[in-house]
């Protein structure tokens, strides 16, 4: 089977792991939590990043640095992973939903104006499977309004709009090391701003709310969490981040083979990205017009298997979810371009070590089942 993702672990991870643990520096203390942040900060151009235990709680902390109260809204794309919304429940705030762009699958920057009230503190862009948003008018909408720009970058590692990493343009940025990203820690996430002040509020609530200081007189003015990554944890990120542009590179070579291969096939979409934006190909998805491929979505994915080539569904949209229903977000509009994303779509194997034979067999299965001809 080719599965949907695979890790790619290079030469030094065993190594750092091992020197964490002989020297028995196992917890968040340790060299390689303090590497890890300064080379990742280094990579994104920002000045500060600080690690966390996964891409959910960095969201979470990245919300409460930016000053994110009980009821205050925060518009983000309903096409997206839960995670995004679910960190906005965690405070008590209030997700607010805009629908996807046809052609980019991001948020559809023209739809979010309408959706501002009083109560709007920010919005959350999200680079769906590594395609940033149109930023610009994000920007627009920040100055006009006021509000604050939180990115959530967890799939996209190194992406660009206008020749500037996607973090360059939010006041905070996240970032996730699940083993499916662009580099993996198993779990892990990060944090990432030019802002000290924010900076400063995520060390501290990511800590039990300890004073910054050093002063451990046990007296805890705020409530904290305990999202501190493990030492041991780091030193696989920091393996992995000597390799990060060249992990990087690989999805994207892997991702512009996808797209001309299966580009002139009738009723398979692909994700278009905005000429300013940099896509980094964190997963491969298509979209299925039953109609003129001929075959349904379901019927393709029953295929591939049994050709031996895994898939995964997209997401189901925000607005669908019972969990987001229940906590009382208003979920009635009409989100017609998430639900065709969901109902249509599916990844297909997006592994950075992915071979290109493996690439043009996917796509010679998928272009001859429309005819049949097998
Ligand atoms: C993976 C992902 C997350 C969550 O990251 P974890 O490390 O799994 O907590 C958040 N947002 C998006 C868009 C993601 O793809």
């Amino acid at each position: 089977m080719i599965p949907v993702c695979d890790v790619t672990i290079g030469k030094n991870e065993l190594k750092y792991v091992s020197d964490a643990i002989s020297t028995g520096w196992i917890s968040s203390s340790g060299k390689y939590v303090q590497s890890f942040e300064e080379q990742f900060a280094l990579f994104c151009g920002n000045k500060y990043a600080t690690t966390t235990t996964n891409g959910t709680s960095a969201l979470h902390l990245a919300l409460l640095a930016i000053g994110i109260q009980a009821g205050d809204e925060v518009i983000l794309p309903t096409f997206t992973m839960a995670a995004s919304a679910f960190a906005i429940c965690y405070i008590g705030a209030i997700p607010v939903f805009v629908d996807a762009e046809p052609d980019t699958w991001n948020i559809d920057t023209d739809k979010i104006e309408e959706k501002i009230t009083e109560k709007t503190k920010a919005i959350m862009t999200v680079s769906i499977f590594g395609n940033p948003s149109h930023m610009e008018k994000v920007l627009h909408l920040k100055k006009k309004y006021a509000l604050k720009i939180i990115e959530d970058a967890a799939e996209a590692h190194g992406s660009e709009y206008d020749g500037k990493q996607i973090s360059h343009y939010a006041d905070i940025t996240t970032y996730s090391f699940f083993a499916n990203k662009h580099i993996t820690t198993g779990e892990g996430g990060m944090v990432t701003t030019d802002n000290e002040e924010y900076y400063d509020r995520c060390r501290y609530y990511k800590n039990m709310c300890f004073s910054l200081d050093g002063n451990r007189n046990y007296l805890h003015e705020d409530i904290g969490y305990n999202y501190r990554m493990s030492n041991v944890t780091a030193a696989i990120g920091l393996a992995q981040i000597e390799n990060i542009q060249q992990y990087i590179d690989m999805r994207i070579v892997n991702g512009r083979k996808y797209i001309d291969l299966l580009r002139s096939i009738p009723g398979i979409k692909l994700q278009q990205s905005h000429e300013r934006v940099k896509h980094v190909y964190w997963m491969n998805g298509i979209v299925v017009d039953e109609n003129i491929y001929g075959r349904s979505r379901d019927e393709l994915r029953v295929h591939l298997s049994q050709r031996g080539i895994d898939t995964r569904l997209f997401f189901n949209g925000m607005h669908r979810q019972p969990s987001l229903k229940k906590y009382g977000c208003d979920c009635s509009g009409a989100y017609p371009i998430s639900d065709s994303l969901s109902d249509n779509g599916f990844y297909l194997p997006s592994s950075t070590s992915l071979k290109l034979e493996e690439i043009e067999y996917v796509c010679k299965v998928i272009s001859e089942y429309q005819g049949g001809i097998l």
